[in-house]
Parts: structure tokens; sequence; C-alpha cells
């Protein structure tokens, strides 16, 4: 038994979890509320070990947001914009696949595509983004717009929410992504997210999509206004959605960043509330195969600590990111591949690039340098926005 458990309140609950039986919410706030972050962190490392062995995966993907505009104006939100603000933006079609062509020379196989709730394009606009970025590489995965935008797309296209995804699948999406789930909580979501999805509708387009045979990932933003119960809640209702459809591939944990919107925040998350959260998340989630450790909130020095804390993926390299950094995020805006292998070797993990549904394409089993690649995932834009960080 690991030293830390032996000395630790949290025993129990580690007998519990190596037994193969499911934590409750109230073990799950217990684990929140205990101060032996060292225990937390060696049940969770148990369970991650147990889940993936000693892999840690990363994606080499490019994020592009389509525009800031949007219909509403959720309070903890620093990226959207109205047309008055004059600091909007919206990129064309051909901007978005020149961008993308551009990144498929640095070997991405993902665009993580999203954006705010456009007042005026049509559902055809999006059907064809789609369909011309499959047509520059029809190998790379779209990983494309989150729950509260397919609602906004199937109202645009006047279809239910069933046909809309077939056809936005048509036309070439592979993946949800997990974004704006927030807190499910309805008092908190009123707070942070006023006219935004409800809990109920975020989990009902997700359970849609993976009725239809798909994936997606899902999230949760924590250290805001909501409870440590509310964390609780919310992953609560992750597990019972998973439960149902196995449809998740993975969970990530965001830490809120507190600047340039309406809900400023004291203390935002520290290195010790990321790590409890997502070692919590890996025990709790137990249907869950992987747990993320977004870098671009976290730093990627936290993220890789967090590989020993139950999260086995540090994310991608993304490249170009203005969500979080709008409001306030002081990491860079993307990572090479050789620095997120680096990361996940001096952790003691063996590195995987994988794909959008967490498949892997290539294991670094040896410790040898000379097999990381070379800035393979530096761009011009990279190297710009790196040297403005
Ligand atoms: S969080 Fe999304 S839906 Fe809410 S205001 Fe921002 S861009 Fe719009």
């Amino acid at each position: 038994m690991n030293f830390f458990i032996q000395q630790s309140e949290l025993r129990d609950l580690y007998n519990k979890v190596v037994a193969g039986e499911r934590i409750t919410d109230a073990d799950a706030l217990r684990l929140f509320e205990s101060k032996d972050l060292n225990a937390l962190g060696a049940i969770a490392d148990f369970v991650r070990a147990k889940k993936v062995g000693n892999r840690a995966s990363y994606i080499i993907n490019r994020y592009i947001n389509y525009s800031n505009y949007c219909i509403l104006s959720c309070q903890f939100c620093s990226f959207s914009r109205k047309k008055r603000d004059g600091d909007g933006f919206q990129l064309s079609i051909e901007e978005i696949v020149g961008k993308a062509r551009e990144a498929l020379k640095l070997g991405i196989t993902e665009l993580h595509i999203v954006g705010g709730l456009h007042p005026s394009l049509p559902f055809s606009h999006y059907t064809d983004m789609l369909k011309a970025l499959k047509q520059l590489d029809a190998r790379l995965q779209l990983k494309c717009f989150t729950a509260i935008e397919i609602l906004h797309l199937a109202w645009l296209a006047k279809k239910s929410t069933e046909q809309t995804l077939i056809e936005l699948k048509e036309a070439g999406l592979a993946s949800l992504t997990g974004g704006g789930a927030e807190i499910f909580r309805k008092e908190v979501r009123e707070k942070i997210a006023r006219g935004k999805e409800s809990a109920a509708e975020y989990l009902a387009v997700h359970r849609t999509w993976h009725q239809l045979g798909q994936r997606s990932t899902c999230t949760m933003l924590f250290g805001h206004v909501e409870t440590l119960a509310d964390r609780v809640d919310h992953l609560r209702q992750l597990r019972a959605l998973q439960d149902e459809t196995h449809g998740f591939t993975g969970f990530i944990a965001l830490p809120y960043q507190p600047e340039n919107n309406g809900i400023p925040v004291d203390h935002p998350p520290t290195g010790y509330d990321s790590l409890r959260t997502l070692a919590v998340s890996r025990i709790y989630l137990d249907n869950f195969d992987h747990i993320t450790a977004y870098w671009v909130g976290l730093g990627l020095k936290l993220a890789q600590v967090a590989l020993s804390y139950g999260a086995d993926d540090l994310h991608g390299t993304i490249i170009e990111e203005h969500i979080f950094h709008m409001a306030g995020a002081g990491t860079p805006q993307g990572q090479t591949e050789a620095e997120m292998i680096k990361a996940i070797r001096e952790a003691g993990r063996t590195p995987v690039q994988r794909n959008t549904f967490y498949e892997p394409i290539k294991f670094f089993e040896n410790s040898a340098a000379s097999d990381v690649p070379e800035n393979t995932a530096r761009s011009k834009v990279l190297e710009d926005n790196l040297a403005t960080a």
C-alpha cells in the first residue's frame, strides 16, 4: 500500500476503490474536502494506472474560432462580442481552410472548431465549412461545436437536434466538443451563464449524438461561484449519462479564468484545487477511460504534475487559442509536439500520440531523445504567438 494511503484518513476510500466499488456522492465530497492531497493523488493514480497503464497521450491539433459574435451574453464569457462592439471577428470559409492548410503541414490530425452563436450566418454555412475542410483532407478529424451551438444550428435549420446532427455528420463532423457544460446546477448557471442551455439540454444534445453511434468529450468549469457539492452534482450527471450511452471519450476539467468578464473571482483555482479536482474526477468518473489535464488553463508544468493525480492526457498542440486567453490565461498559445513528449516522459509516462477519439497513433516506448520530433508543431503563427506570450 502506498505510504501516503497508510497514514491517511482516506484509507477506507482507497480500500473501496481497490475493491472495485463505485464511490458515492458523499464519498466524492469527502475527497474534495480532504486536505490530504497526496493520498487523494495516490488513489487517483491507482485508478489511472488500472485504466490506461503507463501511457499518457497528446494530440497534434489546431484550434479555430470561426467567429466570436454571439447572440448570448453569458456573464462569465470574455470571448463573445456584439456587432456593435467593433472588435469582434468572423473568418470566411476560405480563411478557415487556409489556416487548416497551414496546420496540415505540421502534422495535425484534428481541427477543433467552436464559435459564438452567430446572429446571421445560415445553417448551410456550417455544413459548407465542414465539407470544404474534408475536401482539403479527408483524413482530418473535425471536432466541432458545443452543445449550445448545436441547439443554435438546429434553430437556424428549423430541424430537430437529431436531424441537425445527422446533417452535420454527413458534412464531415467527427466529434462534438465538450465545451459549455460549465456547472450544471441551475442556480449557478443563472449566475454565470444566464440564457444558455440547461443541464438537461446539454446532456440531451450529447445523448442524441451518442445514440447516433458517435462520441464526444465533456467538461466542467470549476473555481468560480460554485460549491464543492455543485461539482459533485455536475460529475454525477456526467457519470449517469456515461452509464447510459458510453459515448464520452474523455473528461476535461477547466479551471476558471477570471479576467474581462462579469464574474470577477478573488481566488481563481489554485494548483491545489486543480489537482484535487482532476483527482476526484478520475476516481468518481469510474466509467471514463480518459481524464485530460488542459494545459491552456493549468499551464504545462501543472498539467505535467496532474499526470500523477489521475490525468492521462495533456490535450493538444492547439497552436492558436482565444477563449481562455481573452479571459486572462497567461499560458502560451500553443505547444510543440516535442514539448508535450518531454513533459510526459519527465513525469515517468510513455508518450502516445492519439487521435480525436483517444486512439493511439504513435507510441514513444523508449526514452531515446532522438525519436522526439523536432518542433513538429511549430508554425509561423505559433512562433509569433510564443514570441508575444
Ligand atoms: S459562452 Fe458561448 S454562448 Fe455564452 S456568450 Fe460566450 S460565446 Fe456566447
